[in-house]
């Protein structure tokens, strides 16, 4: 039985009418599940249209009005968390606990934006020349957009929608084709909460729908999540039709093994960072950087031993460590790329290819690959594989480590293992890279700090959730202010100063 899902305008489950769908499908058995309509030019600016007419009275709202819609929400995805988890784990392939994580980690930014009544206090100069006040307000820009990729289908779009409305503006959300179901339960849910509908308004689609949002003069400002060329074409457009814009993409995340670390704990991070999600993470710790031979020799070898026991099966096998890949194209391009490390000249130690689950032989599944002796000249190493396959890169010493994720072309995250303080300290000053873990695996901010990457991997100046979301949904009003009593006599021609 195949689904049909919808777009959500208005508050209302919005059939499609471009005739366009895209399959979604159920990665464990690679049968498609639903449909999901591609809105067209017309349906998109329609949903614009709504969502300009909505954010007006929206952004009238006091903000602990806004805020106490977002308290709700949090009350009511609480309430079915489970079942929330178990539809995205179906349409992603993610398992279930992961899943959970996912949904969990977007909660914390709603959290985070109810805070918004402190959020949204601006500053305030008394005196500032005589008889003058100058005082700052933060407020709403109107139509905001959001484009999400399918790897986070709760946590991005939270990420983006709830810092949005929170500071008074509409959204509209695009997610991803693949797995849309958990996005349009969450605006279903943002209804029941109290959000007015247009508030936050869902369109399913691909590229036409994008380059809507984009052209339309509407859409103030749009939040991108998703691979690097998409990101980077995005960004550039956007700031050619004269809009705000963020748009963050891939990865190739390094964790240097110091031959201090405590090497089981490094071990742990990088079986669970590396392969956890099947290694569809944007913070996947895709290349492992081992100082010295002999902590090379001895890394290896347990990484070796410990993929041996890692058990992959269905989204909902609770004793699975990862489960199926998003799609078929997503194995044939992992497939790909095992291939080409081997014609590179890294040494296989672990093959992944050709992996199946008994009883599962059309699902998505691939197997965890590890390369040693990978150098920097190759493309398995310069280029994001988004799967489960981990790559050594060997490194003589600290400066050589230090040098692998500084001159590498995506800046997401990177991480060190080591006992030293010192080395760590001066690691996180020097490496050119937007986020950094000290012996933590995959350093995503918590909610009230800013995560972005640099380089190839984000492009904008404001990052997500945290302070920068704030600024990022709001334009600053500066007001100077004086009274009669303040004002001199007789036109000035010169411009005030505060002498
Ligand atoms: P993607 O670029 O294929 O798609 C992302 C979004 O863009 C989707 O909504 C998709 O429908 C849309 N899209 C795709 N092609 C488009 C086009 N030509 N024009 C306009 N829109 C288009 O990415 P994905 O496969 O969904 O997600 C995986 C990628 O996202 C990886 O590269 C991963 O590293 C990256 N990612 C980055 C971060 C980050 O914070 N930096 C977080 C999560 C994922």
């Amino acid at each position: 039985m195949v689904r049909e899902l919808t777009h959500f305008i208005g508050g209302r489950h919005t059939p499609g009418t471009s005739g366009a769908y895209g399959d979604v499908y159920d990665p464990n058995t690679g049968a498609v599940q639903a449909r999901v309509p591609l809105a067209n030019r017309a349906e998109t600016e329609a949903a614009v249209a709504d969502a300009a007419e909505a954010q007006r009275e929206w952004g009238e709202w006091n903000p602990q009005r806004r805020a106490r819609v977002l308290l709700r929400f949090l009350r009511l995805v609480e309430g079915e968390k489970d079942s929330l988890a178990r539809l995205l784990s179906s349409e992603h392939g993610k398992t279930v606990p992961d899943a959970l994580g996912d949904i969990q980690r977007g909660l914390e930014v709603v959290e985070f934006a109810a805070g918004i009544p402190h959020l949204l206090k601006g500053d305030f100069s008394d005196n500032a020349g005589t008889g003058i006040d100058v005082h700052s307000l933060r407020r709403p820009i109107g139509v905001t957009a959001g484009i999400t990729p399918f790897n986070f289908p709760a946590m991005i779009p939270l990420w983006k929608a709830a810092p949005a409305i929170a500071c008074g503006n509409s959204f509209v959300l695009k997610p991803s084709e693949r797995d849309p179901s958990v996005p349009l339960r969450l605006a279903e849910l943002f209804l029941e909460a109290g959000l007015p509908p247009g508030v936050l308004n869902v369109v399913n689609g691909g590229k036409e729908t994008v380059d809507t949002l984009l052209e339309d003069p509407r859409v103030q400002a749009l939040g991108f999540v998703g691979s690097t060329p998409v990101a980077a074409r995005i960004y550039a457009t956007a700031a050619a039709h004269g809009k705000r814009a963020q748009c963050f993409g891939g990865a190739k995340n390094h964790l240097i093994v110091m031959p201090d670390a405590d090497l089981d704990q490094a071990v742990d991070a990088l079986i669970g960072a590396g392969y956890g999600s099947a290694g569809e993470r944007c913070m996947a710790i895709s290349v492992a950087v081992p100082v010295g031979e002999d902590t090379a020799d001895a890394l290896v070898a347990r990484l070796k031993e410990r993929i041996g026991t890692l058990r992959i099966g269905r989204s909902d096998d609770p004793d699975a460590d990862f489960g199926p890949l998003v799609g078929r194209d997503a194995v044939d391009r992992v497939t790909g790329y095992v291939d080409l490390g081997v014609e590179e000249g890294a040494e296989l130690v672990v093959d992944g290819r050709g992996f199946t689950l008994a009883g599962h032989e059309n699902g998505f599944f691939a197997g965890a690959s590890l390369f040693d002796r990978v150098t920097p000249d190759m493309r398995i190493h310069q280029e994001e594989i988004f799967g489960p396959v981990l790559s050594v890169v060997r490194a003589a010493d600290y400066e050589h480590a230090l040098r692998l994720p500084s001159e590498h072309a995506f800046g997401n995250g990177v991480a060190i293992f080591t006992r030293d303080g010192d080395t760590a300290r001066d690691f996180t000053r020097r490496v050119d890279t937007g986020m950094i873990g000290v012996n933590v695996p995959i350093p995503v901010p918590v909610a009230y700090h800013t995560f972005g990457g640099w380089k190839r991997s984000g492009f904008g100046d404001l990052g997500q959730h945290g302070p920068d979301a704030i600024r990022f949904y709001t334009r600053t009003k500066t007001v100077t202010s004086r009274w009669p009593s303040g004002v001199k006599e007789g036109a000035s021609f010169t411009i005030p100063t505060m002498g």
